[in-house]
């Protein structure tokens, strides 16, 4: 049954700004209707248009976030493309988890969200966390660029017994690089990596630095190919610096700061992370630490509206394997 309801144009409002605390979130997103009506206005800023004859007006097909045109019948989706499509949970869950995903310092883990969230079953509050955390790579995003520090690092494990800084033991080698701004840092990427060979590094840079850009690194050798590569490559010895300074931190200030929050937040948020979903948290941290100016739109981004990220299945996500944070 069809019930005709005012042109989607009309109940469109702009976007507003993006709530500050939960309290305000709770009064613009009180129930299922101001998400939906939040997410027709996201999905067709400028009132609806029929994709296929386009016609104005649109009825609302159940309460299944279908429009039918109202002159040619099509069906059109308000959800297509984004994480809720086909979800059975409740949209203002949805809308909880991405918000809180959005701001919440040090970030979220998937036993928070059940019990802030009030979900009955650990794996739904773990699935839905890990769709948002997918929709948060964003496949054409835009490399690094002018200038940009780059180390690597190493995560998880303890420490004991290992000699020098890249040996790796049972941990997990990851590649930082974060734009110099100023005396601050401008956007990050984060990457897990097998070896700190010349062939990896070089790889990392080319994929995420743009060519001519100056790259800081320290003296090590798997840095030597970027000048061949089109980079203005500007190497400096932690040895030569300490004869100078009394804290090797200094030649590479932005991406050590990256490295060392990132670390807190991992052992704070997630008590350390094991291999497998490593890349999965890094683009986590790095999706919150790009847009942390612009929490509207990581919260839009999160919900994929204004973007076309393809959903994540949960064979997908978890694989074959049972979840870390399940056994830990
Ligand atoms: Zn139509």
């Amino acid at each position: 049954m069809l019930i005709r309801l005012p042109q989607v144009g009309s109940v469109c409002v702009s976007r507003p700004e993006f709530p500050r605390t939960i309290i305000e979130f709770q009064e613009r997103f009180p129930d299922e209707r101001a998400c939906r009506e939040y997410l027709v206005a996201s999905r067709w800023p400028e009132g609806f248009e029929c994709p296929r004859c386009g016609h104005d007006q649109a009825w609302p097909v159940t309460e299944r976030l279908l429009w039918e045109c109202a002159e040619c019948r099509r069906q059109t989706s308000a959800t297509a493309g984004t994480v809720l499509h086909r979800t059975r949970m409740p949209l203002h869950l949805w809308f909880w988890g991405a918000y809180l995903m959005t701001t919440a310092t040090p970030g979220i883990s998937a036993v928070q969200l059940q019990r802030q969230l009030g979900i009955t079953r650990y794996e739904t509050a773990w699935m839905m966390l890990h769709k948002l955390r997918r929709a948060m790579v964003n496949p054409q995003r835009e490399p690094l660029t002018k200038a940009v520090e780059v180390d690597e690092t190493l995560i998880g494990g303890p420490e004991a017994g290992l000699r020098g800084g890249r040996q790796q033991g049972n941990k997990e080698l990851v590649v930082v690089a974060v734009e110099v701004r100023g005396a601050g840092c401008g956007r990050a990427r984060m990457q897990v990596i097998d070896d700190a060979s010349a062939q990896t590094l070089s790889g990392f840079v080319t994929a995420s630095i743009t060519a001519g850009a100056r790259v800081h690194t320290d003296g090590w050798s798997g840095y030597k190919p970027l000048p061949r590569l089109g980079y203005d490559h500007q190497p400096r010895s932690q040895r030569a610096h300490r004869l100078t300074s009394s804290d090797p931190d200094e030649i590479l200030p932005r991406v050590h700061r990256v490295i060392g929050n990132l670390k807190s937040w991992l052992q704070g948020t997630h008590r350390g992370v094991g291999g497998e979903h490593l890349q999965v948290y890094l683009d986590e941290y790095t999706f919150r630490f790009n847009r942390r100016r612009t929490p509207m739109a990581a919260f839009q981004t999160l919900l994929g509206l204004g973007s076309q990220q393809t959903p994540t299945t949960y064979h997908e996500i978890s694989g074959h394997k049972r979840q870390p944070e399940l056994t830990g």
